[in-house]
């Protein structure tokens, strides 16, 4: 017998095949790789992607989750909703106060 690091057909032919590939006969992932290819890997079980492409998890779903997620995204919050619209109500008052002045022909 030929001596190889793993003797592939030797375990395919003894119904041992342990490589993950076209033939393999379990469940295989829906996806595409980055190189346009199915991928080969088994899927998570009662999913329709392997591990690494989002077989494991989806992310949050609870709100909590959901919250949690996002504090620990947040790097300032400089462009957070809330910031935005306080920023924008802070300069609000100049800018209108501005506008009357120049209406009254008190600034150019
Ligand atoms: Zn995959």
């Amino acid at each position: 017998m030929e001596l190889t690091l793993v003797n592939h057909q030797k375990l395919i032919e003894a119904d041992r095949a342990t490589r993950f590939g076209p033939g393999w006969p379990g469940t295989i992932c829906l996806a595409k790789t980055r190189q346009g290819t199915p991928c080969q890997n088994p899927v998570v079980t009662n999913r329709n992607r392997c591990r690494m492409h989002g077989g494991k998890s989806t992310g949050p779903r609870t709100p909590e989750g959901k919250a949690r997620s996002i504090a620990a995204h947040t790097k300032h919050g400089r462009r957070s909703r809330v910031h935005v619209a306080r920023v924008k109500a802070i300069n609000a008052e100049p800018r209108r106060i501005t506008y009357d002045l120049k209406r009254a022909g008190l600034l150019r």
